[in-house]
């Protein structure tokens, strides 16, 4: 494969730089009769979507075919690096296909029966069992668990948690044995100190985040990745919910209040991420979305930026556009930190060191 040569200034910073690309990887160094694909502008590592769902569609599980093409979806808006944050489908034979962006699995969300959405994640019938189930998807995936944190309990008529604070400590401990991180969904208030008293890695909504939660996540290092686009459905899963007012009216003030929230985490220093939750109620394809809501609840527009980008990336363990890392990259013509819009229209996608788009 002949080698790409690309000029630009190279985010995060402000230096015009040239960098090469060979067998898929970022030189800094010349390489002779490298072809110039880029001339100018702006080059960023390729997006992150931090939470997504290959493999989920909006009637539930779909097969191996359309999971590629959502993943397409993904990649030509600029999504290279993927977290599945949960999918009842093996998605493991797209990892072989370069033409699809890297996708960092959890294998399937841990629940509990008649606690979270049919056919998605495994059940769980003895809340004693979860550190057994935590064990199974940490083999199964790619360095992350999903935990359902909480969900509506029916008999309650309102959102609870699933968990028992005292397996979870046990869960999470038996996770980072193997080498994995836990993170999980959570919507309401109740089971969120639990979580991170037992020493989980990231908060899936976080809707029901306190002033004193959120500072103990900031103390602790604790992500966030608040699928702002994905809360925006909180109003409507409301409306639906007819049978239980109290688990509607929750939703609705969750959804009030989640701007804020997030606006208070990104002020005490938690570190968020951008993810968009495609996959059930969102289209794939809305990273840029996200991008933009994490700036509009106070991120500046170069930490919004990050956080759907470099930042995420360094999270999940990959480098930026430095020497010997994955080419990943998007260029643009503008400053994308001058107007977030830019980001909508790279004018070169290159995933893993190919010109995708
Ligand atoms: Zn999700």
């Amino acid at each position: 494969m002949t080698a790409l040569h690309l000029r630009g200034v190279v985010l995060p910073g402000d230096d015009e730089r040239d960098l090469w690309i060979v067998n898929g990887r970022v030189r800094t160094k010349p390489v002779p009769g490298a072809e110039t694909v880029v001339d100018g502008g702006y080059l960023l590592p390729g997006f992150v979507d931090a939470h997504c769902h290959i493999g989920i569609g909006p009637q539930g599980p779909v097969d191996l075919d359309t999971a590629a093409e959502q993943a397409v979806a993904d990649r030509d808006a600029g999504a290279l690096l993927l977290r599945d944050c949960g999918s009842p489908t093996d998605t493991t034979p797209l990892q072989e296909r370069l033409d699809l962006p890297r996708i960092v699995r959890a294998g399937r969300h841990i629940a509990r029966p008649k606690r979270y959405i049919p056919h998605l994640g495994v059940d769980v019938g003895d809340p004693e069992q979860l550190p057994a189930a935590v064990a199974e998807q940490a083999a199964n995936g790619d360095g992350w668990v999903k935990l359902v944190g909480d969900w509506i309990d029916r008999d309650r008529g309102d959102l609870a948690p699933l968990w028992p604070d005292e397996v979870l400590a046990e869960a999470i401990a038996v996770a980072h044995a193997a080498g994995a991180r836990v993170t999980a969904h959570v919507f309401g208030e109740e089971a969120l100190p639990g979580l991170i008293n037992a020493g989980i890695d990231c908060i899936e909504h976080g809707t029901g985040l306190s002033t004193d939660v959120i500072a103990e996540m900031a103390r602790r290092g604790t992500a966030l990745v608040p699928t702002l686009i994905n809360i925006e459905n909180f109003p409507g899963i409301a409306a639906k919910a007819t049978k239980y007012p109290a688990y509607a009216s929750h939703m609705v003030d969750l959804h009030a209040r989640a701007g804020s929230m997030v606006a208070e985490a990104i002020e005490a220093g938690v570190p968020v991420y951008a993810g968009t939750d495609a996959g059930g109620g969102i289209a794939h394809g809305r990273i840029v979305d996200e991008i933009i809501a994490l700036h509009r609840a106070g991120m500046s527009t170069e930490n919004a930026i990050a956080a759907g980008s470099w930042g995420a990336r360094a999270w999940l363990g990959w480098s930026a556009l430095e020497e010997g890392s994955a080419a990943d990259v998007l260029a643009f013509d503008d400053d994308p930190r001058k107007d977030l819009e830019v980001l909508r229209g790279p004018k070169r996608i290159i995933l893993r060191g190919r010109i995708v788009g």
